[in-house]
């Protein structure tokens, strides 16, 4: 019987996450996992605020951008509908598209990292996922992506500032790299290669022993 399991995506905007999710989770579901995806920021009200915040259809401080997105990863986490440790109750293997690394590199420049690091501790009732999984690629390449695929820009997707959110994952990672399970990989190739690469990983690490 294999075990179910949590996964968290990490990347700068455009770096493939989606795409990496989808195809992640069919081949999951064709070595006969029930899988749940999700991601953040959420569906739920504390969700769609931090979206209008994105969108520039309201107005906000970064420091409430950041408690926001504590509140909705709560939520994300401990919703009794459809929560993620409902999911994982239910035998599902939960892939999210973004966690608390996210808010790590992106609230950062904004709040003390210890304060980002404390509202998302597993003090504070957040579970650590059994893999984060980081896409990397340079910023200049996603910018390209991003314009290609929309017409408007959200909050954050500015090169300088994708430049700073991918300086600050990698800092994050050496300064976590005792208690977080990190895999980098190269964003670069293209999605059938980086998608056999990880699955290579997840497989050996979560399916091949159970
Ligand atoms: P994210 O979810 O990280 O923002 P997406 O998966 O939505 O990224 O990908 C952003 C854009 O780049 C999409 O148009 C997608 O089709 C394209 N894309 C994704 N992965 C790759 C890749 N490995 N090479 C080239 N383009 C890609
Ligand atoms: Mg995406």
């Amino acid at each position: 019987m294999k075990k179910n399991f949590f996964i968290a995506f990490e990347g700068i905007d455009g770096s493939g996450k989606s795409t990496q999710v989808k195809l992640l989770k069919e081949k999951l579901e064709a070595a006969g996992l029930k899988v749940y995806t999700t991601c953040e920021p959420t569906d739920s009200p504390m969700g769609k605020m931090i979206r209008d915040i994105f969108n520039h259809r309201i107005e906000a401080d970064h420091r409430t951008i950041a408690a926001l997105f504590v509140a909705d990863r709560l939520d994300h986490l401990l919703n009794k509908t459809n929560g993620i440790l409902k999911m994982l109750e239910e035998g599902y293997t939960v892939i999210t598209d973004r966690y608390y690394l996210s808010s790590y590199a992106y609230q950062s420049p904004y709040m003390d990292l210890n304060w980002v690091i404390q509202a998302n501790s597993l003090s504070a009732g957040l579970l650590r996922p059994d893999l984060n999984i980081y896409i990397d690629i340079s910023p200049e390449v996603s910018i390209e992506r991003i314009n290609k695929g929309r017409s408007s820009i959200e909050l954050y997707e500015t090169l300088d500032n994708l430049k700073n959110v991918r300086t600050k994952y990698l800092e994050i990672f050496e300064l976590l790299k005792e208690e977080e399970k990190i895999l980098v990989v190269d964003g670069n190739k293209n999605p059938g290669e980086i998608a056999t690469g990880i699955w290579n990983k997840v497989s050996s690490r979560f399916l091949e022993t159970s």
